[in-house]
């Protein structure tokens, strides 16, 4: 089989067909824009709570990253809890880490309420280290965690790190039983259909091009006609562009990469990965991999800066294949049979962000970490929206920054010169 590039998550999932989508309404309570995992899991809570919400994307129904990911639902943020705490202080970083606990009870309560078939298993996580030095961090990360937030997780030296990976690269790991494992593209289309099921209309190619505040609310246009709405949510992730520029201002969209390879067996894959982990590793240009549920490699890496082109997707494929045989050279005749990319949406300070910014509600600045997370904060946005309390949110609670100096406009002309200062870091930590 050739190589496709194409997304094999998507393979493995109906998404719901365009027949049963809706047209655009006049009006609307709220609007919802983006159908990613945060818009569709907002859209089901306001609509389980009586609020008529309509779902636009420009794309079709879960085009984006929540389609596209590596699936690995997991515990804290994109950023070590330490620094966060330097930065906002111990109890906001409490709440913030809790909730990234109580995540995932969101995504398994809703996978099992909604009967989500996605392969939700609490694999747990494995973070490796790629120096002696990250191994070192680790064990203090770990007496950390438990010390200020009794949240256990077990050290693995490098002698014993064959019971969790069989590779010979890595000087020791860090494994988290709380985290888990998802079909992300079966997540997502079980999402939208379980918010359709609530009462949220979803409408894919539906790209809104202006939203003007108006009396009562807002007029938005867009792609498919105009609908007016009292209220409006923005969850368009790394995607975010012109219709909303305050927003787009402050996220810089990043490329990350994936390719899958051919089926390996159970027995193969056991043998790597013996307990099925989620494994990423420490770098600043990591890699991330799994095991799907027909036993292909899924492995991902930040193998380009710039987000996803038809030639930016045939490189990664080639360094990430490279990547994957130098961790695992039992792979090395192992064909690779899907490559694909997608974009992360990342903020200036690496944070998760809900709020309101000219009226217009959001949660965006997933930063790699949007699964779990973006499906709890879709649930309590959504909740928080009705309650009259978005502004009393952990998320809301610092400051969600521009570019120093304002030297960003939404084009990421710096991306090469971050991506060159992510391999200088490599070299040196
Ligand atoms: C390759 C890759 C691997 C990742 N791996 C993981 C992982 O393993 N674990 C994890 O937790 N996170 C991971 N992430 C991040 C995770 O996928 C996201 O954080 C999460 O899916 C939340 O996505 P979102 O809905 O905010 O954005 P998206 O899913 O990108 O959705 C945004 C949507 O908004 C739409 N849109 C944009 N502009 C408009 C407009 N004007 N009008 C209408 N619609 C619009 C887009 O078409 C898009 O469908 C990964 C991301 C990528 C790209």
């Amino acid at each position: 089989m050739s190589l496709k590039e194409k997304v094999f998550w998507l393979d493995t999932t109906v998404m719901p067909s365009e027949e049963n989508l809706h047209d655009l309404p006049a009006k609307a309570d709220l609007v919802v824009v983006g159908a990613g995992i945060p818009g569709l899991s907002a859209a089901r809570q306001l609509a389980i709570r009586g609020t008529s919400v309509a779902v636009l994307e420009a794309e079709t129904i879960g085009w984006g990253a929540s389609s596209r990911n590596g699936g690995m639902a997991l515990t804290g943020l994109k950023l070590d809890a330490a620094l966060v705490e330097a930065r906002y202080g111990h109890d906001l970083t409490r709440q913030l880490f809790d909730d990234s606990i109580a995540s995932l009870n969101t995504v398994e309560q809703i996978v099992s309420h909604e009967q989500i078939d996605c392969g939700f298993a609490r694999t747990g996580h494995l973070l490796l280290a790629n120096k002696p030095a990250h191994y070192e961090a680790m064990q203090k990360e770990a007496e950390w965690y438990s010390q200020h937030f009794n949240h256990v997780t077990r050290t693995v030296p490098r002698s014993e790190l064959q019971g969790e990976i069989a590779s010979q690269v890595y000087f020791g790991g860090l494994v988290d039983e709380v985290s888990a494992g998802v079909n992300p593209a079966q997540y997502v289309a079980g999402l939208a259909k379980a918010a359709g099921r609530a009462g949220a209309t979803l409408h894919p190619h539906a790209r809104v091009l202006q939203i003007d505040k108006v009396s009562g609310g807002y007029q938005l246009r867009t792609q498919g006609g105009e609908i007016a709405a009292s209220q409006v949510l923005v969850t368009t992730g790394g995607y975010t562009k012109t219709a909303t520029p305050s927003l787009q201002k402050r996220i810089i969209p990043i490329g990350s990469y994936i390719i899958a390879t051919e089926p390996i067996g159970e027995n193969m894959a056991r043998r790597l990965i013996p307990h099925n982990r989620m494994v990423f590793d420490y770098k600043h240009f990591l890699n991330y991999y799994r095991f799907s549920a027909d036993h292909r490699m899924v492995f991902g890496g930040r193998a380009a800066f710039f987000p996803e082109t038809p030639s930016t997707i045939r490189d990664s494929a080639r360094i990430l294949q490279h990547e994957m045989v130098h961790i695992f050279p039992q792979l090395k005749d192992v064909k690779v049979e899907y490559a694909w990319g997608g974009t992360l949406d990342f903020p200036f300070d690496q944070m998760p962000h809900t709020g309101q910014l000219d009226g217009i509600y959001y949660t965006l600045g997933f930063a790699g970490h949007g699964v779990a997370l973006g499906t709890h904060l879709g649930l309590k946005i959504a909740d928080a929206i009705l309650d009259g309390k978005v502004a009393e949110m952990p998320y809301a609670a610092y400051p969600f920054p521009l570019a120093p100096l304002g030297l960003y406009n939404g084009n990421p002309w710096f991306l090469p010169l971050i991506g060159l200062w992510h391999r200088i870091l490599d070299i040196l930590y």
